[in-house]
């Protein structure tokens, strides 16, 4: 998608970080980290969030976990654990309209939640 931040980080047009590639998913590093570690997955194909997943999208985010068991592991929070955070829409503050999950770990995380 043309105007689309993440997008354009898959194709290279802005810059990132890379962490892991595969030809379905980026993660990448969070360029605001609010923790130690603080990456972000995404589909290399744009779906502007959650609402907005096909059935046939289903299979990239059983993959996306797949994804983030593996590169946890990679980072060496697997063990002692981290967070998934996936916003969609305005009231949880999505600020990238492009599905991403982000991975935060690597120190002992605040109860979120409201
Ligand atoms: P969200 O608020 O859930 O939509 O998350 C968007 C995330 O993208 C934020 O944590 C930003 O810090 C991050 N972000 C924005 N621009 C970039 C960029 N150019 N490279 C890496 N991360 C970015
Ligand atoms: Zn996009």
């Amino acid at each position: 998608m043309e105007d689309c931040l993440f997008c354009k980080i898959v194709s290279g047009e802005i810059p990132s970080t890379k962490v892991y590639e595969d030809e379905k998913t980026l993660c990448f590093k969070d360029i605001n980290p609010e923790a130690p570690v603080h990456v972000l997955v995404i589909p290399k194909k744009h779906i502007s969030n959650i609402n907005e997943l096909s059935k046939d999208d289903e299979e990239i985010i059983g993959h996306i976990f797949g994804v983030i068991k593996k590169v946890t592991k990679e980072l060496g929070i697997s063990e002692s654990g981290y967070r998934i955070v996936s916003n969609c829409n305005e009231d949880a503050g999505q600020t990238v309209p492009h599905v991403h999950f982000h991975i935060l770990g690597g120190k002992k995380l605040q109860v979120p939640m409201g």
